[in-house]
């Protein structure tokens, strides 16, 4: 590794605590340089959240740290180790691409992982050539903030680097190094890895490490792996909602992308829905619609029985009364999904609190939407504007009997409509990355041409305030601007 260069003054106090887990679940390695690294985007609004301090670096130190070409004195990368079921076919992976560069903790004292992705081969990159294109990467970029500003829990993006070397998909691409900032990166599939091992000391090591990381309040819970799982399924039923609020599709919702932070993590072949139809998928490996916008909710509560398994021989010593808790757990996901859903439906209409009744109303809509190929994005936002615009779903009989029926419901609210209508402000996007403008920019920032990229991410940087400057990125793809398929790119 001669091209590492030896900077004794460049100190980083990173920590390592996921390190003090049995070495079956990572292992240390640095990453692997590469030739011409070249800062392509930079967070420094997140940066500066972070609390992240690289004054004692120049530019091309910094560039070359954001490359993996510099590492900082004492720093003990590591690949982690995972399983997971991929569109439903169990598979050992692991950190085949990424590397951690350690834990950062913020001026407020919260952990954050700092991991590189497309930072070279580890143990665990099977065929891989352990880098990653600069489309992907920017992608990754984009939504992820987009996603952050939407509200919804999500790794973050902070630096990608194009690496000049070129990574050999179906073409030959440009390269590039993504900086993930993520409050953990413990999987369901970390919890099928350490369950392969048939030895609970391994497993209740990694149940230790996530309860004191993310859910303190466990701790003192007679049952922890039942009370963990009950609140996984809160949690996820909490995230797949948000998801469904938006419009977004993860595309790839395999048990190694299901983050136990609770935040949305590895955006691959992901995308947000414009027209409202219940089976859309965009991702081109996800041919039989496994992971289509509806069927996320059903995906997440699969995904969950997989770490209810994986943590059965911890839940009871016997096998089968550990199976009936943990059944009775997860057959109350539907349930807690539906509640969740409903409410933020019903705020989605201006609605402060939905009850049964509710349901139809929601239901309707949602209806004449899809019958009328409607934009799921636009037609949320507009019906919160004084006036209706001129759109063909809104001259239709269905949504004028639907709209009075709305209006009526509305006129119970107790804090009057302008409230409604500030809630549905807060919860309707006025923008989203639309598809075809993501993938518009990630082929401009390809070839070098950064504009296109810059002007999406000002775009969505408060997507709930409404402006002038939106307008190019509101409507939904023109027939010869839509994109139907996204690839992972991996
Ligand atoms: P993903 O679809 O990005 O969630 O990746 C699934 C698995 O494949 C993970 O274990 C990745 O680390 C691994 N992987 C993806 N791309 C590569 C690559 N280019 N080289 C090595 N491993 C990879
Ligand atoms: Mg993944």
């Amino acid at each position: 590794m001669d091209q590492f260069k030896s900077m004794t003054e460049f100190q980083f106090p990173f920590q390592s605590t996921y390190t003090e887990l049995p070495e079956v679940f990572f292992s240390k390695l640095s990453p692997t340089p590469v030739a011409d690294p070249d800062i392509v985007i930079f967070n420094q609004k997140l940066a500066d959240e972070i609390g992240l301090d690289l004054s004692q670096i120049n530019e091309e130190e910094k560039t070359n740290f954001f490359s993996g070409n510099l590492l900082p004195k004492g720093g003990k990368p590591f690949a982690q180790a995972y399983a997971g079921h991929q569109f439903g076919n169990f598979t050992m992976l692991g950190d085949g691409r990424a590397l951690m560069l350690g834990e950062h903790l913020t001026p407020s004292g919260q952990r954050l992982d700092f991991q590189f992705k497309g930072s070279g081969r580890t143990p665990y990159s099977r065929g891989g050539d352990g880098r990653a294109a600069l489309g992907p990467m920017l992608r990754e970029y984009v939504i992820s903030e987009a996603m952050h500003n939407l509200g919804i829990p999500t790794t973050r993006s902070l630096a990608v680097v194009s690496t000049g070397e070129k990574v050999y998909r179906e073409n030959e691409l440009p390269g590039a190094i993504l900086t993930r900032i993520a409050a953990s990166h413990i999987r369901v599939g970390t919890f099928e890895f350490a369950s392969l091992h048939e030895d609970k000391a391994i497993l209740q090591s990694l149940l230790d490490y996530l309860i004191k990381r993310h859910f303190p309040g466990i701790k003192e819970m007679s049952n922890q792996p039942l009370a963990l799982l009950e609140a996984v399924i809160e949690q996820q039923a909490d995230l797949i909602s948000q998801w469904m609020r938006v419009g977004f599709i993860h595309g790839v919702m395999n048990t190694d992308n299901m983050a136990l932070s609770g935040e949305t993590i590895d955006y691959g072949p992901c995308a947000f829905m414009d027209l409202f139809a219940p089976d859309t998928v965009f991702s081109s490996i996800d041919q039989k619609g496994r992971y289509a916008y509806a069927n996320q909710p059903y995906i997440a509560q699969w995904n969950v029985a997989r770490l209810a398994e994986s943590l059965l021989p911890l839940m009871h010593s016997k096998r089968e009364e550990a199976i009936e808790m943990a059944e009775d757990s997860l057959n109350a996901f539907e349930e807690i999904y539906k509640n969740k859903w409903l409410s933020m439906m019903g705020s989605k209409l201006g609605l402060a609190k939905t009850s049964a009744g509710d349901e139809n109303l929601v239901t309707e809509l949602l209806d004449i939407m899809h019958q009328n190929g409607s934009d799921y994005t636009n037609t949320f936002r507009d019906l919160s504007k004084p006036e209706l615009p001129n759109e063909k779903i809104f001259t239709s009989e269905k949504f004028r009997s639907w709209h009075t029926r709305w209006k009526e419901r509305l006129g119970k609210e107790k804090n009057g409509l302008e409230s409604s209508f500030a809630r549905m402000r807060s919860v309707n996007p006025a923008v989203i990355p639309r598809n075809h403008r993501v993938e518009e920019a990630l082929e401009a920032g390809e070839k070098g041409d950064l504009d296109p990229l810059s002007s999406l991410l000002k775009a969505i940087e408060n997507p709930y305030q409404d402006g002038d400057h939106l307008m190019p990125y509101q409507s939904p793809p023109e027939p010869s601007e839509k994109v139907y398929q996204t690839f992972c790119g991996t």
